[in-house]
């Protein structure tokens, strides 16, 4: 078939390792990746942040924004992955799993080591694992514990390539004495509250 053949793994990852490229646009100050602006943001300043309003008795509020900003930065990556790659509307056919593996596994924007352990098209679930995750850190503190910025970028990222709303949870953490961080997504019939 024309679509799998498309896809496979090989132009798979030629695109990908064209796409991947960042771009510094020296000139204006620009740095771009898969097309979109970016910034090169110390890691210590998101750990300060967080503790930040941990220590402010803020612990819900830091899940709540992380999530909402994680879902929107997920879904926009995923949105300029389709883009780019030429297919607005991903169709869901015998190459999905691998196109979304690629998506998610080849592609390094420094949040860690990210891989897919179950990915069930039809039933909209996925659990993935993020080794060295940028985001956790063993700490006393268990409201400051939990990677709420990266469970929301996997569940905007999976709902956008799936193409269905999906919620989930992490079920392990570095921050907690885990080995990796691993999140389990799953479809949500709820509407949210939130406008994401
Ligand atoms: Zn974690």
């Amino acid at each position: 078939m024309a679509s799998v053949d498309r896809y496979s793994s090989d132009s798979l990852r030629r695109l990908l390792g064209s796409l991947s490229s960042v771009t510094f646009k020296d000139e204006d100050g620009q740095i771009e990746y898969f097309g979109q602006k970016v910034v090169i943001l110390r890691r210590d300043a998101f750990q300060l942040m967080k503790s930040e309003l941990a220590a402010r008795n803020a612990g819900g509020t830091i899940s709540l924004i992380l999530g909402i900003v994680g879902r929107r930065v997920g879904g926009e990556e995923a949105k300029a992955f389709k883009s780019q790659a030429g297919f607005q509307e991903l169709s869901v056919n015998a190459s999905t799993p691998d196109l979304i593996r690629r998506a998610v596994e080849d592609t390094n924007m420094g949040y860690g080591k990210m891989l897919i352990r179950e990915l069930g098209i039809s039933a909209k679930t996925a659990i993935i694992s993020v080794r060295n995750c940028f985001e956790a850190e063993k700490s006393a503190r268990r409201d400051a514990s939990g990677c709420f910025f990266t469970l929301g970028y996997l569940e905007g990222l999976f709902s956008e390539l799936i193409g269905s709303q999906l919620r989930g949870v992490e079920t392990n953490c570095v921050g907690k004495g885990d080995e990796s961080c691993i999140f389990e997504l799953g479809p949500t019939f709820e509407k949210s509250q939130w406008k994401l």
